[in-house]
């Protein structure tokens, strides 16, 4: 483009966006609000995408290739625009009208509210997923639940996290178009009775409450290709507005009851991560999008099928995002036998043929099992089916392996009054995957032995990947421009490519620009905490970065006792020689999880405490930032020096943060847990310091016992003076973290906290010299970014396509 064309397009924009302004607001560009201003330029993003979509629809409905439907009861998207802009190619283009013009870029984009419609790094996983494949051109979309309510905002008041409802669609949402003639009734409770149809056993369902599921679609644009995907949340909506017999009589409050009722279904995320809570209005959600998805998937499949059902798993994949959607099994048999009029074996060879699984978690306490009588109450004919699918399962299991009755019953997807999802959902896919090489182990190994020793051709592993647009092209522009100026611009399209920066691996004019970018990536974070958290830090000082769920076996709490630490010996000895530290957490707590809010407590407690002694001359300081979620992550990760990824080995499936900030140019600091050994084997042991238990060790020690958290305690006087901080009143006047002391002496410990501190302590201490040595440093720094490229979760939905869903 010559720059006469340039000005052209520059000044239809300007046109377009000052005419757009006076739709949407009644006032001219002068007097329109940032919001009108926002509105006014997601209306025109919408208009250049949707024609686009269309045609990607028309070809998809020829149903000439195969398409991938993920179900996931969390998709954690972010905000849209910059990625819309910059998928479009012209965020340039918007960002230097808007300068000239007079108005303020960023502000507007801010003016987005972040859907926090899921609780981290599951629902996380599932955006980047869909924004990698449209950027492959591979078909493939979202299906999940249209939360009128995300995941809480987290504040801090004195200290403690409060929760206040995040109401994202207060201002409206401009990325969505509503589609009620797609809407699908959804049947709860009743009563299923067999008929004798035409010859035909037919199964009639009486007596059932429905609601209606009504569809709302997000377009997924591919990054500056023709592809544009959808992301279908589904909402909750009454059949009727109210009920009018009621109204008539005068019964105001009885006619908008069952509209409540049914909006219920959709108003509120469950807000545990790695947690599972066995309310009912969680089943009701969990077969809410389930059965709206799979029909609205069947309608249209028949449709340009000649109204038949052959061929359907060849051309769909159903892909379930942990086992909250595992009704797909039961209700896609439901669809197929009772309204579509197939035949048991049929139905079950199609359904394990579409549907594959991906586990997110090996912790007990995650893994979801409903009660028989909720089960058969809510949900009568799939129950029926459930207990179908289980004893003819359970009939082939004795065949092969005749008479054993542990295993028979270890197996069994209904045991002890329970259904349990993951047998379900294993039962019924033709394939089973962890999220990274030691997760899927556990798996074969320990998690799902019994139902590998079954099925041994079903288990794959495919480790987890973040998109390389949104966390690092969009969040941090300035690296990007550098590795542009440096290797070319084609590293886009391939991040395997990011390895060319090894040739300026010992290039002292190239390292100049590269600590660069990250000081200035660590001022603009600074900027942020000295607005919002009102602490002055030093932006030369190590960030050193925690930044997840706040959960127990993440481990904060090994950090948080290791800061405490520092600051003993920092006031036993003024004049230790340290580089400065800057500790920064940040990351919610589940509302009913009292532990996890204790640990939130006490880093605010320590920072209470640090931040405000002179007499460690700014040496270290403790920031604990509110409401973590994507937006502020994309601030946080391109400005990290170190990355904590310090879980129990063993506990992490994988973790996706650890990857965003390695792409960043963070050292990652971490247990052998998750992708934290890959990322070893990505970037070498010289560019990453590891520590601590094995996850073998850890699960020696968790079978067989031998470890006394007490004996640690007794030998190690640093140990000692820090949890006898906890409950002295050094924390605060009237401040006493007994629980947490607890945990740790009286309850042994169960996540080797203790057992793992000297070995972190040391690790921290190596940390310490390497970043004082500065060539050191931004040579490991740039190993990190440059070996960054398999974690391109376009490299992970390569491995599906190729392993899993064999789309050709
Ligand atoms: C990536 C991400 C996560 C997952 O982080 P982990 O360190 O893997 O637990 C959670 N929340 C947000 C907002 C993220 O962007």
């Amino acid at each position: 483009m010559n720059s006469s064309e340039r000005e052209n397009i520059k000044a239809a924009y300007k046109a377009t966006f000052t005419k757009k302004i006076e739709e949407v607001s009644g006032n001219c560009l002068a007097d329109a609000s940032l919001l009108k201003q926002y509105q006014a330029l997601a209306e025109m993003v919408m208009e250049s995408i949707t024609s686009q979509w269309a045609k990607t629809n028309t070809l998809y409905n020829k149903n000439e290739s195969k398409q991938v439907y993920f179900f996931s009861i969390e998709f954690l998207i972010g905000r849209l625009m910059k990625s819309y802009l910059s998928n479009l190619g012209v965020e340039e283009l918007v960002q230097e009208c808007s300068a000239e013009m007079g108005l303020d870029y960023e502000a507007i984009l801010a003016q987005e509210s972040d859907p926090g419609l899921g609780n981290g790094g599951l629902g996380r996983l599932m955006a980047c997923y869909l924004d990698s494949s449209s950027a492959m051109g591979m078909p493939a979309h979202g299906n999940g639940i249209r939360y009128k309510y995300g995941l809480f905002e987290q504040r801090i008041i004195n200290g403690e996290q409060i929760e206040v409802a995040d109401n994202w669609l207060k201002n409206g949402y401009p990325f969505e178009i509503r589609n009620p003639d797609k809407s699908v009734i959804i049947k709860y409770y009743g009563q299923i009775h067999s008929e004798n149809i035409n010859g035909n056993l037919t199964f009639v369902h009486e007596n059932y409450e429905a609601i209606m599921a009504v569809p709302y679609d997000i377009p997924i644009k591919g990054y500056r290709n023709e592809t544009v995907n959808s992301l279908r949340l589904w909402s909750a909506e009454p059949l009727e507005a109210f009920d009018l017999p009621s109204f008539n009589q005068g019964h105001f409050l009885n006619a908008v009851r069952h509209k409540s009722e049914a909006e219920a279904i959709s108003q509120i995320l469950y807000p545990n991560d790695n947690g599972f809570d066995g309310k009912l209005l969680r089943l009701k959600q969990e077969y809410f999008f389930v059965c709206a998805g799979i029909k609205r998937i069947i309608v249209d499949f028949k449709r340009s099928n000649n109204n038949s059902m052959d061929g359907f798993s060849d051309k769909i994949c159903i892909h379930i995002n942990d086992t909250h959607p595992a009704l797909c099994g039961p209700e896609l048999m439901r669809v197929l036998m009772d309204e579509e009029g197939l035949g048991w074996e049929e139905s079950w060879k199609i359904t394990v043929a579409a549907m594959s699984f991906t586990n997110h978690t090996v912790l007990p306490e995650a893994l979801e099992k409903w009660p028989v009588d909720m089960m058969k109450d809510l949900l009568p004919r799939i129950y029926m089916i459930i207990e179908e699918i289980n004893r003819r399962f359970l009939l082939d299991l004795d065949n092969e392996f005749p008479h054993d009755l542990d295993r028979n019953h270890s197996l069994s997807i209904i045991r002890d009054n329970y259904v349990h999802m993951a047998s379900l959902a294993i039962v019924s896919s033709h394939s089973i995957n962890g999220v990274a090489t030691l997760h899927s182990k556990i798996l074969r190994e320990e998690t799902f032995n019994g139902f590998y020793q079954v099925f041994p051709k079903r288990f794959y592993s495919v480790t987890n990947g973040v998109s390389p647009r949104r966390f690092l092209m969009n969040s941090n522009p300035e690296l990007k421009t550098l590795i542009n100026d440096s290797i070319g611009p084609d590293w886009d399209h391939n991040l395997f490519d990011l390895k060319k920066l090894l040739n300026y691996i010992n290039d002292p004019v190239f390292y100049q620009k590269f600590d660069a970018v990250k000081l200035s990536n660590k001022v603009r974070l600074a900027n942020y905490m000295a607005r919002y958290n009102n602490v002055t830090v030093d932006p030369n000082s190590i960030f050193d970065i925690q930044v997840k769920r706040i959960h127990e076996y993440k481990r904060q709490l090994l950090n948080a006792l290791h800061v405490l630490y520092l600051y003993n010996r920092l006031k036993e000895n003024p004049n230790l020689e340290m580089a400065p530290r800057t500790f920064i957490f940040a990351g919610k707590a589940a509302p009913g999880y009292y532990y996890a809010k204790e640990v939130i407590k006490l880093i605010t407690a320590i920072a209470e405490l640090v931040n405000n002694d002179p007499s460690l001359h700014d040496k270290l300081k403790v920031v604990f930032l509110a409401n973590f979620n994507v937006s502020l992550a994309e601030i946080i990760y391109p400005a990290a020096n170190i990355s904590e990824q310090i879980s129990t080995a063993g506990k992490e499936a994988s973790g996706t943060g650890n990857m965003k900030f390695m792409m960043n140019g963070a050292i990652t600091l971490g247990t052998m847990d998750g992708a934290n050994i890959e990322i070893l084997d990505a970037v070498g042991p010289s560019n990453i310091v590891s520590f601590g238990l094995s996850a073998d060790e850890v699960h020696h020690y968790q079978k067989y016992g031998g470890y006394r958290s007490i004996d640690i305690f007794e030998q190690d006087p640093r140990i000692q003076q820090v949890l006898h901080q906890l409950i002295d009143g050094t924390l605060g006047y009237g401040l006493s973290f007994q629980a947490i002391y607890d945990s740790l002496l009286l309850y042994n410990d169960g996540y080797f906290v203790l057992k793992d501190f000297n070995a972190y302590a040391d690790a921290q201490n190596q940390v310490d010299h390497l970043f004082r040595n500065p060539t050191i440093w931004t040579k490991m720094s740039i190993s990190n970014v440059a070996n960054s490229g398999i974690f391109s979760s376009d490299r992970s939905i390569a491995d599906y396509q190729r392993e899993i869903w064999k789309i050709i």
